[in-house]
């Protein structure tokens, strides 16, 4: 049979489980305001969480970058492509976030892909938290190590799979790597850092934490929650993505200058792949910047602000831990139809359906930004009543 035809049979299993999804084509407004099919609408879904995408100063110097540099980078890092700016953000990043050395990547997904493959195989065992980013669980699988998942947030569970790992680990001595996120991008739950630094280090295992949705909020200088906590120098692989808070693309690993010279030579996604076009690298560079000055603090003072609000009027919400606020509704269909009533009046925030969250797990996912005033909040939180009934 061709190929076509199979194809179309799974995309209607798909619609008929209200999982069919869209490509909605949009257009920039501003930071907050986007427009689709003629109609301007109040964003509620970017990860754009210090409204630095769209800042001048970004925009600025990706285009110097680009007068400079060029548009592309022409060939990987370790060919020709190994351009000042991402030399440049690199040492930024390994200075903000106090480790030895980064390494820049085209994206957080790459960065985790070429990442845990290079550290762990078939002999070792990783870790993960069960709704860690698909990015590191992608990872882990690539690598052949043996995975096991541990409950969200369960140190109970943790500590039970990691005495079972001691009992192999007296036999054939594998390698250990737990995986986790600081703040959950699906939920906004905050990881048990402190426990679970101190658990893997009781059992020698080693800690990659992805800050993906913690960059930019948490800490005196905005450098994550492991920083705000105080335990960054016991993290053994800090992953993070310069596409969300720090307003560009690309992703990073930052750790000891040992680590990144062992992925140079081992990290896939690294070694054969173009370099990020330099613009890319200059904006993040920008972006970072800004978050360690006065202003990044006035930004992230602000998205703070707005959780608190949207957190007080969305049904069933406690304090948020985060800039990410989900309500979750359960159902696919009716996630779905609720985001197109919330879209008919005016604001988008889209359903997120599996397998971005387990089935019937469906849920209106809210983000705030430092762009968002308290005017947009309250213009959501009038509509919502009627939606929830
Ligand atoms: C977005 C995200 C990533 C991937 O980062 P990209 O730069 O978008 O590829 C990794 N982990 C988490 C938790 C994310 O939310």
């Amino acid at each position: 049979m061709s190929l076509d035809p199979i194809l179309s049979a799974r995309l209607q299993a798909l619609e008929a489980d209200g999982l069919r999804r869209i490509l909605r084509r949009i257009e920039h407004v501003d930071g907050v305001h986007i427009r689709h099919q003629g109609r301007e609408l109040l964003n509620f879904a970017s990860n754009d969480y210090l409204g630095l995408a769209g800042h001048p100063a970004l925009a600025e110097a990706a285009a110097a970058a680009a007068r400079d540099w060029g548009a592309g980078s022409a060939a990987s890092r370790l060919i020709s492509g190994s351009l000042a700016p991402h030399h440049l953000l690199e040492e930024a990043l390994a200075d903000w976030l106090n480790t030895g050395a980064a390494l820049a990547f085209s994206s957080g997904y790459a960065a985790a892909i070429g990442t845990i493959p290079a550290l762990v195989g078939p002999e070792d065992i990783v870790i993960i938290d069960k709704l860690t980013h698909a990015c590191c669980i992608d990872a882990a699988r690539l690598s052949g190590a043996q995975l096991r998942v541990f409950k969200h947030n369960d140190l109970d569970d943790l500590s039970d799979i990691l005495r079972w790992a001691d009992s192999i680990q007296a036999v054939q001595r594998p390698n250990i790597l737990v995986v986790t996120e600081s703040i959950f991008s699906m939920d906004g739950h905050v990881a048990p850092l402190r426990e679970l630094v101190d658990l893997k280090d009781r059992h020698g295992a080693w800690l990659m934490l992805d800050e993906a949705h913690a960059t930019g909020l948490f800490g005196p200088r905005r450098a994550g929650l492991a920083h705000d906590l105080g335990l960054a120098d016991r993290i053994d692989i800090h992953l993070g993505t310069l596409g969300k808070a720090v307003g560009s693309a690309g992703g990073f690993i930052a750790g000891s200058r040992t680590l990144i010279d062992f992925l140079i030579h081992r990290a896939r996604t690294f070694l054969f792949s173009t370099a990020p076009v330099p613009a890319a690298a200059a904006a993040a560079h920008a972006g970072l910047d800004l978050i360690r000055s006065n202003a990044g603090a006035d930004r992230a003072n602000a998205t703070w602000s707005r959780a608190n609000q949207l957190a007080s009027i969305l049904p069933g919400t406690a304090a948020p831990t985060s800039a990410i606020l989900p309500w979750i509704i359960g159902s696919e269909t009716r996630a779905l139809a609720t985001a197109g009533l919330l879209l008919d009046a005016g604001f988008f925030a889209p359903a997120i359906r599996f397998p971005t969250v387990p089935r019937s797990k469906a849920r209106l996912r809210f983000t705030v930004s430092a762009a968002h005033t308290e005017e947009h909040i309250s213009r959501l939180a009038a509509a919502l009543p009627q939606l929830a009934a």
